[in-house]
């Protein structure tokens, strides 16, 4: 029975096996070597429709022109489509202006294939941290209402550890935006900050710590944001070869992934990002 006190956010960053920021990985050579992202992604829209679960997926633009049968599927069972950049690369490895042509390019395909406009945006492997955090001031002029890109945690990739931990509207440069901030959820544990809901704090942790964080955030008041890729519920896919500790990252409990958010879905309700800012201001278009 599924508890529906808060709606809580599943969200997909939608794209292929190798899509991955290790220095000796990279995406662009490894496209075209086949893949099971289609079947993988039947599956998850099965598992929503069972669910009567809405996500947001954030999709490549690289993945949109390999498969765009796939994303217009996905949008045809009412799903968001958003933007995660087009072929992966690090927001804070390229400029401002390089940062703005990646999304830009990648939401004029996304809007291309599917007919409707996209509204929110994700970076590869949460690359927007406090040196580049004026980007989103970018994503604000090329019209996106939201970002979900601020992870507020300290790793050794990635975090702003600081960040607040609600849905906001960021201050840039004194400047405080009309665009929101969705940051992932994190649960604070002996004052430190933790992911918990997705990728590899999902695939480490057990399901009923994950369910605990849910249920913590939500008697809050706010949702949990959960954040899955294809390849996590698929054991089968095929594999990057990696060092040890970028493979634990990668690979670590990869068998369960599937069963985890079947049991989620059965016990917590979900919706899109879209759909929820919506709740918050009603004035966001359809
Ligand atoms: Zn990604």
């Amino acid at each position: 029975m599924a508890e529906h006190r808060v709606t809580n956010l599943l969200t997909f960053d939608t794209e292929e096996w190798y899509h991955a920021n290790y220095d000796d990985v990279d995406p662009a050579a490894l496209r075209g070597r086949g893949s099971n992202f289609p079947a993988q992604v039947e599956e998850i829209l099965a598992m929503c429709a069972d669910a009567g679960a809405k996500a947001t997926f954030f999709v490549l633009g690289a993945v949109a022109e390999d498969h765009p049968a796939v994303v217009r599927a996905i949008a045809a069972a009412g799903h968001e489509i958003a933007s995660h950049g087009y072929g992966h690369a690090l927001a804070y490895r390229q400029t401002m202006g390089e940062f703005a042509a990646d999304v830009g390019r990648s939401v004029a395909i996304l809007e291309d294939v599917t007919g409707t406009a996209v509204r929110g945006y994700r970076a590869p492997s949460w690359s927007i941290v406090a040196a580049n955090l004026d980007y989103l001031a970018a994503l604000e002029e090329l019209g996106l209402i939201y970002d979900a890109s601020i992870f507020p945690v300290r790793t050794f990739l990635y975090g702003i550890p600081d960040a607040p931990t609600h849905i906001h509207h960021p201050v840039v440069a004194g400047r405080s935006l009309r665009l929101w901030e969705v940051p992932t959820s994190v649960v604070t544990l002996a004052g430190r900050n933790i992911g918990y809901s997705g990728g590899f704090y999902f695939r480490l942790f057990p399901g009923f710590f994950v369910k605990y964080a849910i249920r913590r955030a939500n008697r809050r008041g706010q949702p949990a944001i959960v954040y899955l890729h294809p390849r996590e519920i698929d054991p089968g896919e095929r594999c990057l070869s990696l060092p040890a500790k970028e493979a634990f990252i990668h690979y670590h409990g990869i068998g369960g992934t599937r069963a985890k958010l079947a049991s989620l879905l059965r016990t917590f309700s979900f919706t899109s990002v879209i759909d929820h800012l919506r709740t918050i201001d009603p004035s966001i278009g359809k």
